[in-house]
Formats: structure tokens, sequence, C-alpha cells
């Protein structure tokens, strides 16, 4: 028996990753983080030094092994045995990321990794940005979560703050357009919701009252699953 799926998908600065770690502690599911592994092939890229204009260079240095943690409460993220956690979330990383994640090969890699990882008897919270297009078109619920610009980047830069980087909102709105443009006109899964995603905006809404509508979304479409 499989458990329940439930795909969470959106820009960035939506506040879909403590969303979803939120809904996951909620249902006592795993959680997988997608933008994690594109983080991690992403790194190995720059490690390697290779022309990101060049996909088949970056296809063949993103094929590297890895792993990440389905913990909600514990941020892993493993280049071969090396944990990169924090490397990864760091602005090089960030900058390159749509780069690497526009590639043809590396997606058909991640994606067939990503369906193995959320099968299994547990029920599972898959966050990114085509899990319910594209990932697992079959899960049980599907939330695309979205704001404005400037709300994502105020709470982005409020973050950047928080861990002590500089407090710069304009380089992170200009960085939220650029990120936003280049993720829904890629040719591969550009960033869209499903179908039969619920579309959910996030601007006026707590963190708290984000998790607590889409733990009803949940209940509601998939009946009782705690
Ligand atoms: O979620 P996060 O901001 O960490 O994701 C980093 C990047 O990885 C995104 O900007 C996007 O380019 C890419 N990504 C993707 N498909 C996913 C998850 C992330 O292309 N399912």
């Amino acid at each position: 028996m499989s458990g329940v799926v439930v795909a969470v998908d959106g820009p960035a600065g939506t506040g879909k990753s403590s969303v979803s770690r939120g809904l996951a502690r909620a249902l006592d599911a795993h959680y997988l983080d997608t933008g994690a592994m594109y983080r991690l092939v992403t790194l190995s890229t720059l490690r390697a030094k290779v022309d990101l204009s060049d996909p088949e260079a970056i296809a063949a240095a993103a094929d590297v092994p890895l792993s990440v943690g389905n913990d909600p409460d514990v941020d892993r993220a493993y280049l071969g045995g090396e944990d990169v956690s924090a490397e990864i979330r760091g602005d090089e990383v960030t900058r390159a990321v749509s780069a690497v994640s526009a590639v043809p090969r590396v997606r058909t890699r991640l994606v067939a990794l990503q369906r193995e990882l959320a099968s299994g008897p547990d029920n599972v919270v898959v966050e990114g940005r085509d899990i319910g297009t594209v990932v697992l078109p079959d899960a049980d619920v599907k939330i695309f979560l979205t704001a404005s610009a400037e709300t994502r980047a105020r709470r982005r830069n409020d973050q950047n703050v928080a861990v002590g980087l500089s407090d710069d909102y304009e380089t992170v709105l200009a960085d939220v357009r650029r990120r936003d443009h280049l993720d829904s006109t890629r040719a591969v899964s550009p960033l869209r919701p499903a179908d039969d995603a619920v579309i959910v905006d996030t601007s006026e809404m707590t963190e708290a009252e984000v998790v607590a509508h889409l733990l009803q979304l949940v209940e509601q479409r998939s009946g009782a699953v705690r």
C-alpha cells in the first residue's frame, strides 16, 4: 500500500520550503526537497569548473552520486559521501542553478531519482517546481503556491538578514524576477501549475495559516490520512 503523496510546487519565496516541511510534520510524512537535488548537481558542476553554456559538459559533471535526507526537521544533502548541506545554499550555487536545471539530461536523471524516493508506503510531501506536472502526475494532492514578486523578495531578504547576509531588497527582487523568468520560460518542464492543482496565494497569509489551510486540503482530497 502506498502512502498519501502531496506535491507542492511554486516559485522561490512563497514560503514553499517552510510550509512543505510543516505539512510533512503534521502528516508524519517524509519530506523530499527536489530543489536541494538540483543544487547538489549545480555544486558538482561548479567544482568541475565547466562552462555553464555547455549542456553536454554540465550533464557530464552533474552525473555524480548524490543523496538527500527525508526528515522535514533535518536538512541533509550529500555529494558522494560529503555533507554539503550548507554549501548548496550559497550565492554561487543559487546563481548557477537555473542554468544547470534547464539541461534535459540533468532533469531526466533527477526526475527518475525523485520518483524512486517518493515511492513506498509512507506519506510523502514532495516540494519543487514540476512535481505535479512532470515528476508525480498521479499525486493525491497537488498544491501550487504563489505570492507577488515583491512579497517573495521581501521574505527572501528578511531571511538573508536573519542569517547575517546583507540587507539588499532591490538585488533580491531582481534575482527573484530573473529566476522566475528562467524557470517559467525554459523548454523542459517550465514552472506552471498542473491543471488539477489547487492554487494558494500566500501573500497575505502567515506560515501557520498556510500550513493549516494545506492540511485541510489534504484531508478533504485524500480522506483520513493520519
Ligand atoms: O527550491 P530551490 O529554490 O532550492 O530550487 C533551486 C532551483 O532548482 C530552482 O530555481 C529551479 O531552477 C530548480 N528546480 C527545478 N525543479 C525542481 C526544483 C528546483 O528546476 N523540481
